[in-house]
C-alpha cells in the first residue's frame, strides 16, 4: 500500500492516513495483548479490510501470459442500483459475475486474472484503475448493472472509453458511474498521464475490444439496441490499457432481475465475456 502514501492528501488520503492510524493502534494493542493476555483480546475487535490487493490468479504454466483485471463496480458504502424488488444490489451482482469471469477465464488458461476486489470494500476509481497500472495490464474490464427509471428497459449494454459520449444516455451514465471519484476526478493528472497519441491508441483498441464483447454477447443474451456505446468513464482512461465497461442487464427491470440473480444465466454471460477477452487478447498479440 505504499503507493496510497504517495498520493496527495485529497480525501482519499485522509482516508489512508485514517487507516493506517487505526493500523498503528491495532499494533499497539496486539504489543499489549502479547503481555497482558485475554483482556486486552476483546479490544481486538477493529475490523478492518485488509489493504488492496495485486493477486494474480493464474497457473503457474500461464507465466507470462497477459493479466486481464476484472472490476465488480461498487462495493461496500456504494452498493450501486437497487434491484426493482429491493433483494438484491448491483455490488453483489457485479462480484458475483466478476468471479464467474475470473473463473472460466482460469480454466482455460490462456491469459492471467487480478481483481480489483474479491469481497464487498469500497474502493475509488482511482484504486481500480491503479491496480490496472500497477500489473502492466493488457486489459480492463469493469462490470456493471445499469438501472432506468423506465422499468421496461432491459439488456446488456457495452460502453467503451471516449473522449466525446455517443449519446446523451451514455453521458448521463459516464457522470453518474464518475460519481465515485469525486476524490480525484478533477486533478487533471489523466491528460497529464496520456499523451493524445496514447489515448488515441487506448481508446481504438477499447472500441475494438467492445466490438468483440457485443459479437460473442449476441444471440446468448439480451442486448440493448446499439449495444456498443461511448463515454469518458474516468476509471477506464485511467487504466492505461485497452478497457471497457459492461452494463450486464438492468436491475430496474424485472425480467433482467431474475436473470442476473440466476446463477446459470450469469454464467452464461462470464463465457461470452471470457470468449470475447480471449480473442482480443490473441488478435492483439499476433499484430
Ligand atoms: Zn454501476
Amino acid at each position: 500500500m505504499g503507493w496510497w502514501m504517495t498520493r496527495p492528501l485529497g480525501k482519499g488520503g485522509a482516508l489512508a492516513g485514517a487507516a493506517i492510524c487505526v493500523l498503528a493502534a491495532g499494533a499497539v494493542l496486539f504489543a499489549f495483548a502479547g503481555r497482558s493476555g485475554a483482556a486486552a483480546q476483546s479490544s481486538l475487535t477493529v475490523n478492518l479490510p485488509p489493504p488492496v490487493s495485486d493477486r494474480i490468479y493464474g497457473a503457474p504454466e500461464a507465466r507470462g501470459r497477459p493479466i486481464v483485471v476484472i472490476d465488480a463496480g461498487h462495493g461496500g458504502r456504494d452498493p450501486g442500483a437497487i434491484s426493482v424488488s429491493g433483494e438484491v444490489s448491483e455490488k453483489d451482482l457485479t462480484l458475483a459475475l466478476a468471479r464467474e469471469l475470473r473463473d472460466d477465464l482460469l480454466k482455460d488458461g490462456r491469459v492471467r486474472v487480478a481483481m480489483t476486489r474479491n469481497d464487498d470494500r469500497y474502493l475509488t476509481l482511482d484504486q481500480r484503475a491503479a491496480v490496472a497500472r500497477r500489473l502492466n495490464a493488457g486489459m480492463f474490464v469493469s462490470l456493471h448493472i445499469d438501472s432506468a427509471p423506465n422499468p421496461l428497459a432491459r439488456g446488456a449494454t457495452v460502453y467503451s472509453l471516449s473522449d466525446v459520449a455517443s449519446d446523451a444516455e451514455a453521458a448521463r451514465l459516464a457522470e453518474s458511474e464518475n460519481r465515485g471519484s469525486a476524490d480525484d476526478a478533477s486533478d487533471g493528472s489523466v491528460e497529464a498521464m496520456l499523451s493524445d497519441l496514447a489515448m488515441q491508441s487506448q481508446m481504438s483498441a477499447s472500441a475494438d475490444l467492445a466490438a468483440r464483447l457485443v459479437n460473442k454477447s449476441a444471440g446468448r443474451f439480451e442486448l440493448r439496441p446499439n449495444p456498443h456505446r461511448f463515454a469518458a468513464f474516468h476509471v477506464l482512461r485511467r487504466a492505461d490499457a485497452p478497457a471497457v465497461l459492461f452494463e450486464a442487464g438492468y436491475i430496474s427491470n424485472a425480467d433482467d432481475e431474475v436473470l442476473l440473480r440466476s446463477p446459470e444465466q450469469r454464467t452464461k454471460i462470464a463465457h461470452a465475456l471470457a470468449q470475447a477477452i480471449e480473442t482480443d487478447i490473441a488478435a492483439r498479440a499476433h499484430r
